[in-house]
This record gives C-alpha cells, sequence and structure tokens, in this order.
C-alpha cells in the first residue's frame, strides 16, 4: 500500500479532498503545494498507518519505512539538505493532523534532526551560535517531553537555576555560550533520569517523533476532546513531516497567525497576530504579547509595536496576495499559519477557521452575497445548534460597571460567576449547580474539561489566538484573555489587581465581547439580533417546510418568540397560570373545596384570572394560532406544605385545618406521574374543564374586539388514552362554546383537538382523530411511557446508560426514533387515515432538537413547537432538513 504523500516544489501526491487520508493538515498542505504557495516542502503518513499502529500493537506497515526514506530523500531534494549531514543538515518538524482539527490536544516536535554535530553546521551556516543552541535546548525540551517521558518543567528548573546564578531575567539575555552550556546541562538531567543519553542519530529521533504523535491519539486530553466534539476513535491522525523553515533567525525573521476575516466578529478584513524572531508555538502560548498583522488594527488596538504591514512589507503584501487566493480557492475563511524566514514567507497550515457563531452567521451571508456560495450553502453552513451563542444575554449598557481591569475580548457575550482557579475546581461546583468563572495565568489543553465546565473563561497571559481564546470562541463561552494587570496566585487562591483582592467564591462578571473584568453579578439583557440573523433566518424560512410554534406560558414568552419569528404558540401549559404566587391559593381553595359548589365559587374567582391572561396571549400573537392545553399535572403539586400555608388556606375557606390537612394527605400519590393528572381531572371535576374553556372563548371574544383580527384558538386535551375521554371533555368544551355564544353573541372559531402522549393513544390514534381535530406528540410523557422511565427520576442512571452505550444520547433530549419515533409514525399514518388533513405537530422537549426536528420534517409533521430560545435554532434545523 501506499502510506505516505510528498508535498512541495509546487506540486503534490495529495489533495484536500484526501483529507480522510491525510488529515486536514496533511490534505491541505498539499492542496496549497498543488496551488503554488510556498509551503515547506514533506510529506504525510496517512491516518491508515494510525490505524494500523493500534491493530498490531503500536508497529508498523513493512512498506513504511522505506517510503519514509524515499520521502525524505525528495525532500532532501528540494532543499539541498541532507537528513543529519554534518555539513547542510535538514531539519525537520514532526506534527500531528487529524480529519477534524484537534487543536494542541496531540504532539508536535520541532527541530528534529538536531545533534551535536548537526548543531554546529547551522552555526556555522545561520552565522548565530545562539541561534542554533536555542533551537537545539527546545527540541531537547520537547523530544524529552513528547517522546521520552521526560516532563518539561524539568528543563525549566535547569534554565532558571542557571539564570539565576547570571543575574539574567529574561531568556534573551542568555548568550550562544549560555545556551551552550544549558545544551549540556540538559543532556546530563536526561541521561540520569532516563538512563540513556540523548539520541543523536537523527532516524531514531524521527522515529521516535513518529511513535509519540500515533500514541498522541490516545492520550487523555485528546481522548476527552475527541468525546466532547463527537469525533471517532477509528478516525486516527496522519503524521506531517515537513522541512523545518525557521522564524527565529533574526530580525527578518518572524511567525503568525492570520485569519482571512475576523473569526470574532466576522468582519471582512485580514485579521491575525504574528512575533518578529519568534518560533511558531511562542505565538500560541502566548509567552509574548503578539504584534498587529496590518497598520489598521495597530492603530485600533493602540500598540506601539509596528505592524507586519511596516515592519515587513514584501512579506505582508506576499500574505495578502495568499490569503485572497486561499480564501477564493476554499470559498470559506481561512485560518493559516506562516513563517518569514529571512525574508521569505512560508505557509505551514491552512484550514477552514473556527468562528464564534455571530462570526459564522456574518461570514455565511457574506459570502453569499459575494457570490462565492449560495444562499442554500449560506444556510446549510450555520449550524443550528450554534444560533443559542447569539440569542444569550449581555450585560444592561444601563447598569453600573464596576470594572475591575481589562483585557483582550477574546469570546463574546458575558457571564457571571464565582471565581475558581483550577478546572478541577470548575468542574466540582458545575456539578453542583453553581455558575464559575475560570481564573487562569494560561490555560493548556489539560483545561478543557474546566472550560467546558465554567460559564466564562478568564486568563492574565495570552493573546486573541492563545489556546484560551480559540477554545472559548469554539466553545462559545465568553473569554477575556491576556489580562496582564491581574495577579493570580494559585496557592492562595486570590487575584489581585491594583489594591484590590478577589478570592475564591468571590462572583465576577466578564465582558467577552469588551475583554473587561467586573466585580459583582451585573444584570444581563437580551441580544439584539443583528441583521444578518435576520437575513440568514430569512433564507432558512424559504427553504423550510415545517412550521415552527412556540411553547409559551406566558406574555414575555410570547413576545420573545415573535420577535425570534414563532408561527404560533403550540403549547400554552395552562397550569403555569394558576402556580403564580397570587392565585395560589384561590387554587388550593378549588383543589380542597369539599363539594362541587364550594368548587365552583373557587373557579369563578380563577376565571377573571385566566381570561385576562388569554386575552394579553391573543392580543400579541395577532390571529397566529394559539393552542391552550387544559389543566394538566396532578393536584398534589398546588397543595399546601408548610403548617402555616394550611392555615392560611384553611382561614380562606373557613374550615378546620386539621381536616384540610386529612384532604391533602388524601390526594398524596405514590406515582403522580401516572396519576391523578391530565384529562383525569377535567373527567373527575368537569367544572374545572369549564372554567377554563369558558375563560378561552370569552378572552378570544374580547380580544377580536381589541384588535379587529380573527383568534385562531385550538383547545387541547392533555394524556388522553382512550377516544371516550377525549369525547367527554370535548363535549363539555363544546357545550361551553355555545353557552358563552349564548350569552355574549359572540362566535368564537376553535379547534378541539388532543395531546398523543400516551403509547395507547398512538395506537388508537385512527379512533381519536374521528373526533379530534388535531394532535400535538407530547414527546416528554410518550418518551417516559414508552421507556417505563420517570422523566424526573431519570438522571441517576441515564448516564451510565449513556456511558455503556446502550443509549447513544438521552431520549429526553433528542427523539428515540427505533422507539418513541416508531409510536410517533403509527400515531400519524392513522390518524390521518382516518383524517387525511389532520394538523400534527409535536410540542415535546424535542421540538427545539435539530435532530429531532429532522425526524420530524421526515415524518411529515405540519409544526414543531420548542421553547422560546430554541425557535431559531429550530427554524435553522428545519431548513435543514428540507435541503
Ligand atoms: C409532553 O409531555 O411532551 C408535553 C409537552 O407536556 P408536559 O411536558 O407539560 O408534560
Ligand atoms: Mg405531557
Amino acid at each position: 500500500g501506499k502510506w505516505v504523500y510528498t508535498f512541495g516544489d509546487g506540486k503534490a501526491e495529495g489533495k484536500a479532498e484526501l483529507k480522510e487520508l491525510l488529515g486536514g493538515k496533511g490534505a491541505n498542505l498539499a492542496e496549497m503545494a498543488n496551488l503554488g504557495l510556498p509551503v515547506p516542502p514533506g510529506f504525510t503518513i496517512t491516518t491508515s498507518v494510525c490505524a494500523v499502529f493500534y491493530a498490531h500493537d503500536k508497529s508498523y506497515p513493512k512498506e513504511l519505512k522505506p517510503q519514509v526514506e524515499k520521502a525524505l530523500q525528495y525532500v532532501a531534494k528540494i532543499t539541498g539538505k541532507v537528513f543529519g549531514d554534518a555539513a547542510n543538515p535538514l531539519l525537520v518538524s514532526v506534527r500531528s493532523g487529524a480529519r477534524a482539527s484537534m487543536p494542541g490536544m496531540m504532539d508536535t516536535v520541532l527541530n528534529l534532526g538536531l545533534n551535536d554535530k548537526t548543531v554546529e553546521a547551522m552555526a556555522a551556516l545561520s552565522g548565530d551560535r545562539r541561534f542554533a543552541y536555542d533551537s537545539y535546548r527546545r527540541f531537547i525540551t520537547m523530544y524529552s517531553d513528547v517522546v521520552l517521558g521526560f516532563a518539561h518543567h524539568h528543563f525549566e528548573d535547569i534554565l532558571d537555576t542557571f539564570k539565576d546564578g547570571r543575574g539574567y531575567s529574561l531568556d534573551t539575555d542568555l548568550t550562544g555560550d549560555d545556551w551552550v552550556e544549558v545544551v549540556g546541562k540538559y543532556k546530563t538531567a536526561v541521561a540520569r533520569e532516563t538512563g540513556k543519553d540523548f539520541p543523536q542519530d537523527p532516524y531514531e529521533q524521527l522515529w521516535g517523533a513518529i511513535g509519540a504523535v500515533f500514541s498522541s491519539w490516545m492520550n487523555a486530553r485528546a481522548v476527552t476532546y475527541r468525546s466532547l466534539h463527537n469525533i471517532p476513535e477509528s478516525w486516527g491522525t496522519a503524521v506531517n513531516v515537513q522541512a523545518m523553515v525557521f522564524g527565529n533567525l533574526g530580525e527578518t525573521s518572524a511567525t503568525g497567525v492570520a485569519f482571512t476575516r475576523n473569526p470574532s466578529t466576522g468582519e471582512s478584513r485580514l485579521y491575525g497576530e504574528f512575533l518578529i524572531n519568534a518560533q511558531g508555538e511562542d505565538v500560541v502560548a502566548g509567552i509574548r504579547t503578539p504584534q498587529d498583522l496590518t497598520e489598521a488594527a495597530r492603530k485600533e488596538s493602540g500598540s506601539d509595536k509596528p505592524s507586519m504591514e511596516t515592519a515587513m512589507p514584501e512579506s505582508f503584501k506576499e500574505l495578502t496576495r495568499i490569503y485572497r487566493l486561499l480564501e477564493k480557492h476554499y470559498r470559506d475563511m481561512q485560518d493559516m499559519e506562516f513563517t518569514v524566514e529571512d525574508g521569505k514567507l512560508w505557509m505551514l497550515q491552512t484550514r477552514s477557521g473556527k468562528r464564534t457563531a455571530r462570526a459564522a452567521l456574518r461570514i455565511a451571508v457574506e459570502l453569499a452575497n459575494e457570490g462565492l456560495i449560495s444562499r442554500k450553502d449560506a444556510v446549510v453552513r450555520i449550524d443550528p445548534a450554534s444560533l443559542d451563542q447569539l440569542l444569550h444575554p449581555t450585560i444592561d449598557p444601563s447598569a453600573q460597571r464596576d470594572v475591575v481591569a481589562t483585557g483582550l475580548p477574546a469570546s463574546p457575550g458575558a457571564a457571571a460567576g464565582e471565581i475558581v482557579f483550577s478546572s478541577e475546581e470548575a468542574t466540582k461546583l458545575q456539578a453542583g449547580g453553581r455558575k464559575v468563572i475560570l481564573v487562569r495565568i494560561e490555560t493548556s489543553p489539560e483545561d478543557i474539561h474546566g472550560m467546558h465546565a465554567a460559564e466564562g473563561i478568564l486568563t492574565t497571559r495570552g493573546g486573541m489566538t492563545s489556546h484560551a481564546a480559540v477554545v472559548a470562541r469554539g466553545m462559545g463561552k465568553p473569554c477575556v484573555s491576556g489580562c496582564g494587570s491581574i495577579r493570580v496566585d494559585y496557592g492562595r487562591g486570590t487575584m489581585a489587581v491594583g489594591d484590590r483582592t478577589f478570592k475564591v467564591g468571590d462572583v465576577i462578571t466578564i465582558d467577552g465581547s469588551l475583554g473587561e473584568v467586573l466585580a459583582g453579578q451585573m444584570s444581563m439583557i437580551e441580544p439584539e439580533l443583528s441583521g444578518e440573523f435576520g437575513t440568514l433566518m430569512g433564507w432558512a424560512d424559504e427553504i423550510r417546510k415545517l412550521g415552527i410554534r412556540v411553547n409559551g406560558d406566558t406574555s414575555a414568552d410570547a413576545r420573545t418568540a415573535v420577535r425570534f419569528g414563532a408561527e404560533g404558540i403550540g403549547l400554552c401549559r395552562t397550569e403555569h397560570m394558576f402556580f403564580e404566587e397570587t392565585r395560589i391559593r384561590t387554587v388550593r381553595e378549588m383543589i380542597l373545596a369539599e363539594d362541587e359548589q364550594a368548587r365552583r365559587a373557587a373557579l369563578s374567582k380563577l376565571l377573571p384570572m385566566q381570561r385576562a391572561d388569554f386575552v394579553e396571549l391573543f392580543e400579541i400573537m395577532k390571529g397566529l394560532p394559539v393552542t391552550i392545553r387544559l389543566l394538566d399535572p396532578p393536584l398534589h403539586e398546588f397543595l399546601p406544605h408548610t403548617q402555616a400555608e394550611i392555615e392560611e388556606v384553611a382561614r380562606a375557606m373557613n374550615t378546620d385545618p386539621r381536616k384540610l390537612a386529612d384532604r391533602a394527605r388524601n390526594l398524596a400519590e405514590f406515582n403522580p406521574m401516572l396519576g391523578f393528572r391530565g384529562c383525569r381531572l377535567a373527567i373527575v371535576y368537569p367544572e374545572i374543564a369549564e372554567m377554563q374553556a369558558r375563560a378561552i372563548f370569552e378572552a378570544a371574544i374580547e380580544a377580536e374586539k381589541r384588535t379587529g383580527k380573527a383568534v385562531a384558538v385550538e383547545v387541547m386535551v392533555p394524556l388522553i388514552a382512550t377516544k371516550a375521554e377525549f369525547d367527554l371533555v370535548k363535549t363539555r368544551i363544546d357545550m361551553t362554546a355555545q353557552s358563552v355564544t349564548r350569552e355574549t353573541g359572540g362566535k368564537p372559531a376553535y379547534q378541539v383537538g388532543t395531546m398523543i402522549e400516551l403509547p395507547r393513544a398512538c395506537l388508537a390514534a385512527g379512533e381519536i382523530a374521528e373526533t379530534a381535530e388535531f394532535f400535538s406528540f407530547g414527546t416528554n410523557d410518550l418518551t417516559q411511557t414508552t421507556f417505563g422511565i420517570s422523566r424526573d427520576d431519570a438522571a441517576s442512571f441515564l448516564g451510565a446508560y449513556i456511558a455503556k452505550g446502550i443509549l447513544e444520547i438521552d431520549p429526553f433530549i433528542s427523539i428515540d426514533r427505533g422507539g418513541v419515533g416508531e409510536l410517533v409514525k403509527i400515531g400519524v399514518a392513522r390518524g390521518r387515515k382516518t383524517r387525511p388533513n389532520l394538523k400534527v405537530g409535536i410540542c415535546g422537549e424535542h421540538g427545539g432538537d435539530p435532530v429531532s426536528v429532522a425526524f420530524c420534517h421526515e415524518i411529515g409533521l405540519n409544526y414543531v413547537s420548542c421553547s422560546p430560545y430554541r425557535v431559531p435554532i429550530a427554524r435553522l434545523a428545519a431548513a435543514h432538513a428540507a435541503l
């Protein structure tokens, strides 16, 4: 087989389409080489080798060795340098490169090929002994860490001791001779700790590094990253071996990172950072503060260090030419790494850039407007779930801001929480339901757990492309990075700025859009939906077939939903109106009433309140359909709990508190979810359904009078199992409508339908549809009753089910196609067989889950209904489903 693909000198054996085989980095290096761009020559060892490696006890296919040697000769020919040569040595980098980008998760070795002989050759060739030995010590450090398992900090200790002895404070204070001495100490330490001399044979070095990169596919942080991002383990990584170019060869050399558009805002302008006289990892590691690329950006940042545009005009021009070409070629925003070696620009990587949801929208819309992609492409490119990031609150601009410090606006949005200084602490507190801000000097790939758990991330070091910034943007979490005025003391658990000190547990707010750190919990406001948001949503609406409604019970819900583009209310849970604090006492009077007369007395007090609620909803929805569900939850949820509450209700009802307590005890149930709830309430106490129906119809008439618009009301009966149940309740509703018409002369237009949320109702749907005018699948209860898993008690064991692979995902989050989905399909088919134009929707939580929305589209539902903040997600998911 072919295990190795070369690239360089204007051609390559691979190409972008071979991403599965070559990994993202390898495929794009090949593509850039084919485009004639300046790429240091090299070769990619395929992901298939990784599969062989793990299938055969970490060994390689036998053809690999000769293929690697041949590829090295190819690189030698292009560069005119020879691996291991004492006069003109070839040095290489060895990097991982999986199919999906996994930034910083796996290992890299730079400057490979250096040894005691070749380092002297490098010194002679560059005329810079300091450079040569600095490179050698970096290589020893990285190689020992990655391949020999001898940790970084040992070398840092040696270097610190050395610097202290000489009275140096910076690494740049060391001379060439100093580095020679330090390298000697490093090698001694390696020999002492590993029992073997540091390898001098470049081939031994190379195979060591290749093995380490393949092994890093299974390191703990890579495994975690994959599970968080659903990347299959079977994909494996490729290994890229590439001729070194040096950004640390003096003032005419540099290294940097560039985006073709701003990854935070999406603005179409070259964006990024570079460092003069530095090697690649220096920019990402955030050890020195990088410089701006463009003069415009430098002016905005107010930096006193020159931009690349002024410091290296020729290379900048070349970078500008290349970035435009790459963006056109890939038809997407690119994230590039480059190095300038002694005035010559080299491209080390390009890939489609990670971006915030806001940037993704703007970029997709602008690319479509620029004609680079179609509107459909633009819609497809936005991940529905990512819209969540745009719909989240920012700090109320009118709030008093106690700004403690300002860093870089690394990832937009605002978040507040308790300060924690470690990822372990973040994970622990979050599991206990607390909100935390993770504060670190800088983050490393080991911190991804903690970053996930935190509401937001604050670092005191590192730029816009530091680990914290890149990862936070990917996660959609607010992040302030490089906040240098804050001093963090991990030992004491404090952070200090000026004369203020904050300790673990103190609450702060971070504003990732401005880079500010604020004391205390700030008040937040709803987001302004930007122009691109509206545009893209409009394009999505043209594509989708499913209707989108909202689950909403309050006027606030309804307003938000209309703003987000909901086309009606799919579920108004009327019990939420009963729970309201000032009403609960009347509700309790109703439940605890001893006879119908007393119950009617209480109900008549509730009637005007319900009616007023409905009038408001109808007015806000302006003629869009509103589905109102009759009272559903088990009665015991409304019962008084404390002695004080019982006495209060007793006083109001003029009865003995002890009698009342008895009655409350009698209503208690062993299994309330399967108890006295849903339509069973309306069956036993029809006067409750009557009151609600009356409130609905009177409100509809009232709202029509006020707005002049017809109200489209759908009355919905919950939790039915049989047609007989439905018919009993429907009769009451129809009778009430007739009474209201008789009394008022108004004639409300309405339909009566049912929720389908029990397996029996799915099976009996054909019969039920004879009288039910619409169906709405309550997939929360349907999941509960299909699995026999209590929706309120599932958390304690569902985790284990998912960990053991029994269930792929929590069936309360994403619909279980194989069971619940089948029942829904049966319900739809049987219902429509009886009533061909039966309107069918879904109003369980699944209505806002993109994967479940796709299912609803497939089986031909009319609409999905979801919580207000999920409406845009559902709109976009429905468009994706239709493409
Ligand atoms: C359902 O069961 O899916 C539903 C929407 O009703 P509720 O969540 O109120 O039980
Ligand atoms: Mg339900």
